[in-house]
């Protein structure tokens, strides 16, 4: 499940001024993640614990997800014929 947006956003920021944070890469040295994966996980945490797990995010579907989503939905109008 996803973080929110508030949460990825407050994960962000910590990445950002943290000596751990390679910017070339855009990825945590200790973990070797890619922060923007990272952070966007609701149930991932920081090895070093500057940031932790949180609660999935109501707010998480984006509408790149929801598109995605809806490619594989199955179309009621196709019960119908
Ligand atoms: S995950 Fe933790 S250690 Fe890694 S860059 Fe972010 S704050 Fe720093």
């Amino acid at each position: 499940m996803l973080a929110s947006v508030k949460d990825r956003l407050k994960r962000a920021e910590i990445c950002h001024a943290c000596d751990h944070y390679r910017r070339s890469t855009k990825q945590c040295t200790l973990c070797g993640c890619l922060i923007s994966l990272k952070i966007s996980w609701a149930n991932t945490r920081c090895p070093v614990d500057k940031w932790l797990e949180v609660e999935a995010g109501q707010d998480a579907i984006t509408k790149f997800q929801k598109r995605v989503w809806g490619m594989f939905a199955k179309d009621p109008s196709q019960d119908q014929k």
